[in-house]
């Protein structure tokens, strides 16, 4: 049922501590599995997709869209005829190592390392976080991934330069990854340009006709709606519409990456690995509406004034505890302190701050530096 061009568990590198096969799940089902019963996926529940004060239970945190990536990157793979064990690996993994507050947590845990000459990076992080922080098994420390799975981690978003990541050498960065990991950038795309839109209608940060004139896919699939259901509520035309345009993304990205394999030639793996660009893609057209739809949502959502006061109250906290760490290091548990005997003091304490989630911070924060500031 594979594809020549998908990758096949039995040629996979294999993992870095070597183990007996199981009887009947293959090593990316074991991944899959590993990864789900990882700490790390758990605390995804309590940490900030959009939405940092939760103001409905309706909507997305990042577990949910977590595992509304993996259901849309497994249908694209099963009719690409992609391997879809990977696949979903990779989606389920995909967010593992984003600390809490989303965007704005990243953007100040960066800005608090480089105080330091030092970067914070999600996809470098979920790397540290399934090799070392999850201690799980008697036999190996970390997860104990396969290679195709920890590649997916780290080239799944973007190419890293090897000269600037000589830690990295062994991920192949000179060369594509696999189409499985590929796809995984555009299927987070798809799932949070269109919850993005239904949470921000939802939270009425967002206005139907504001949406219908600025986002052109939405517009159109409205339309259709309009005349079909003439008569249903607004919010049903909506939701109706919204799922017509997840749908067309989906549908673009298998029909035009099949045309771009087709095109390109490419006959197995090694093809695609060296393939000078990615071919998973969208359309030229309906890309130029996907980036019209994420731009929408910077505008009005992301970069919005009422997202302001959570995102700067995020950005404080994370820069608090990072500078009260750094001052009194002796405040951190044990195993972080021990960890700064082999790195430096920011990495340790960036490393702590980044698994946690928002309420365990937000406890922190007033643990620590709160009392401090009531006083
Ligand atoms: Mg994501």
């Amino acid at each position: 049922m594979l594809a020549s061009y998908a990758v096949r568990v039995e040629s996979s590198l294999g993992r870095r501590y070597p183990e007996p096969p199981h009887p009947y799940r293959d090593d990316f089902q074991r991944d899959r599995d590993r990864i789900i019963h990882a700490r790390a996926f758990r605390r995804l529940e309590n940490k900030t997709q959009v939405f940092t004060r939760r103001l409905s239970d309706h909507f997305r945190t990042r577990l949910t869209h977590t595992i509304e990536v993996a259901q849309i990157s497994r249908t694209i793979a099963a009719a690409l005829h992609l391997n879809d064990s990977l696949v979903e690996t990779l989606a389920l993994v995909h967010d593992i190592g984003h600390p809490p507050f989303g965007h704005s947590g990243e953007n100040a845990l960066d800005q608090a390392m480089r105080e330091h000459h030092e970067r914070f990076d999600h996809n470098l992080h979920a790397l540290r976080i399934v090799e070392h922080f999850e201690q799980r098994y008697a036999s190996h420390p970390g997860l104990n991934l396969t290679f195709e799975v920890r590649e997916g981690i780290i080239k799944h978003s973007h190419d890293y330069a090897p000269a600037d990541y000589p830690e990295l050498a062994e991920y192949l960065l000179d060369q594509r990854p696999p189409l499985e990991a590929q796809l995984i950038d555009h299927t987070d795309e798809i799932a949070y340009n269109t919850a993005d839109l239904d949470d921000g209608y939802e939270a009425k940060l967002l206005k139907l006709e504001d949406i219908r004139r600025d986002v052109s896919i939405f517009e159109r699939y409205y339309l259709e709606v309009e005349r079909e259901f003439p008569t249903v509520r607004d919010k049903l035309k909506f939701n109706e519409a919204l799922k017509r345009m997840l749908n067309h993304l989906v549908t673009d990205l298998i029909t035009n990456t099949a045309q771009r394999i087709q095109h390109s030639g490419v006959q197995s793996v090694e093809d695609v690995r060296r393939y000078p660009e990615r071919l998973a893609a969208f359309s030229p057209a309906t890309d130029q509406q996907r980036a019209e739809a994420k731009q929408f949502l910077y505008r009005n959502l992301y970069h919005s004034a009422s997202l302001r006061p959570q995102k700067d109250r995020g950005e404080k906290i994370v820069f608090d505890l990072f500078r009260y760490w750094i001052d009194f290091p002796a405040a951190l548990p044990a195993s972080y302190q021990r960890q700064m005997e082999t790195e430096s003091p920011a990495r340790v304490i960036c490393d702590y701050i980044a698994g946690m989630t928002d309420n365990y911070i937000l406890d922190q924060h007033k643990k620590l530096i709160g009392k401090a500031m009531a006083k």
